[in-house]
């Protein structure tokens, strides 16, 4: 994978995520640093609506899932048991010339692809973050910043099957934030040192774990279509033998197609039992992380179907193939579409979209302004709004387009007599006219369905 990847689309959604507010570089006014994104006030609200999309899909509108918030320092020995101390590393490589560095799995070249320089021999580099606790900088106060956050979930197996009486299959879910010394960052958010996952371990009586991958599989899948990614640009990708984790028995990768090349958006695997296993072991409390079969009458450790995905990526995706530009007013027969014609649009999912509607009275001026705040304060309690009076009409509608606001409302001269508004779709286009009183009827019920 090459590390910058410069794509005429990249550089839109590059070029909108500073101009609007969705996400800028972090620390830019001290020159930034390597590969690490801030949201700003628009961005926020997209990944915040991703999120809660995930977990109202994964956690509240099922019966067996749970979630759960761990802390992101966990007992050093947490790490040695799950295998990362010893192997969560990359082959690094290093040209002997221009001194770049590389993930060796990453390029396919045997000469530095910068310069042609010879490549080291690979050594392996650890990936996870190190920092000491408390006021003593020694080694028995070394402590790691969590690297996935699925390993808080196996240690707290047994208190939330206690605290939760589950029966198998049941699952757990996280969001949070993970940190990985990635030696190539790069592509934007795609491959960050921090970034946020979200995470489900799905315990499953051992035998029935083929069937119940394929079920996250089909599942998480179809959550990415049915909020807007493309199929053309969604496939799965199985690991090779060779090429799975320690601890797997199979994974799939669900994977996008980015502007630079197809990668991971999220990962679907079988941890089979060695992560319970591995905690089991050393703290010798194989009853808190077995689970009593009522029928056999014995302790089993449970299988795991990982379904892991990364908050920033799947936001990126979202984006990427939400952006579109469309010429408004469509060019006469012969003629060219001008730069000021052109309708930049995200046509995001409406569960997505950071604001849900905007309040536009039809100029700024003394009679419209209070009926516009009127209709403005009867909607906000239950949705994210915005109100804007700045520019003509055809420009703010054009600023609500390009943030992939789906409705806006016009508050015009007839309806401080009619008590009507003027709805758009940000879509087509449409408009309907509505009485105030059944605006957030409307507005709920066409959110839910659509236009
Ligand atoms: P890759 O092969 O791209 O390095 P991975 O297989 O190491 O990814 P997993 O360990 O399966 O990734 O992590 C689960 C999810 O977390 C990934 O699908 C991805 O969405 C996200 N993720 C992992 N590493 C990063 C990163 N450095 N930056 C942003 N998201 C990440």
């Amino acid at each position: 994978m090459r590390r910058y990847v410069e794509t005429p689309q990249m550089d839109k959604i590059l070029s909108l995520s500073k101009r609007r507010g969705l996400v800028f570089q972090s620390s830019e006014i001290y020159g930034g640093i390597n590969a690490t994104w801030d949201y700003g006030p628009l961005g926020v609200e997209l990944k915040r609506n991703l999120k809660d999309l995930w977990w109202r899909s994964v956690v509240q509108q099922r019966d067996d899932v749970v979630g759960l918030d761990a802390a992101i320092l966990m007992h050093p020995e947490v790490w040695v048991s799950s295998g990362h101390v010893a192997g969560f590393s990359d082959p690094l490589v290093e040209c002997r010339e221009c001194h770049q560095r590389y993930r060796e799995d990453q390029i396919d070249a045997t000469a530095c692809p910068d310069c042609g320089g010879e490549l080291t021999d690979p050594r392996q580099f650890s990936l996870m973050f190190k920092t000491f606790m408390g006021p003593v900088e020694d080694s028995a106060n070394q402590v790691y910043l969590r690297p996935e956050t699925a390993q808080g979930i196996f240690v707290n197996f047994g208190n939330v099957l206690t605290a939760s009486r589950r029966k198998l299959p049941f699952g757990i879910a996280q969001i949070g934030k993970a940190f990985r010394n990635e030696i190539t960052p790069g592509n934007f958010t795609f491959r960050t040192r921090e970034f946020e996952q979200m995470e489900i371990e799905y315990f499953v009586k051992p035998g029935t774990d083929d069937e119940w991958l394929h079920a996250w599989l089909d599942d998480r899948f179809s959550w990415y279509t049915k909020h807007g990614i493309r199929p053309e640009n969604l496939r799965l990708r199985r690991h090779d033998p060779d090429e799975l984790a320690h601890y797997a028995k199979d994974t799939y990768d669900i994977e996008y197609r980015f502007p630079w090349g197809w990668g991971e958006l999220e990962g679907v695997a079988n941890r089979t039992d060695y992560d319970l296993r591995s905690h089991a072991t050393p703290t010798g409390r194989d009853q808190d992380l077995t689970f009593f079969d009522e029928e056999s009458k014995e302790h089993v450790f449970p299988y795991v179907i990982e379904p892991s995905g990364g908050v920033d990526r799947a936001t990126l995706a979202f984006l990427l193939d939400s952006y579109d530009e469309e010429p408004d007013p469509p060019p006469k027969p012969g003629e060219e579409v001008q730069a000021k014609d052109v309708r930049v649009v995200l046509r995001l999912h409406r569960a997505l979209a950071p604001v849900k509607v905007a309040v536009l009275p039809l100029s700024r001026n003394e009679r419209l302004a209070p009926l516009a705040h009127q209709v403005h304060m009867l909607l906000r309690p239950h949705l994210a709004t915005q109100y804007d009076d700045a520019q003509s009409i055809g420009r703010r509608y054009r600023r609500q387009d390009e943030i992939g606001t789906p409705y806006c409302v016009t508050v015009d001269f007839d309806s401080l007599e009619d008590k009507r508004v003027t709805l758009r779709d940000r879509d087509t286009m449409a408009q309907l006219r509505v009485p105030i009183a059944d605006l957030p009827a409307i507005l709920n019920d066409k959110l839910e369905h659509g236009w």
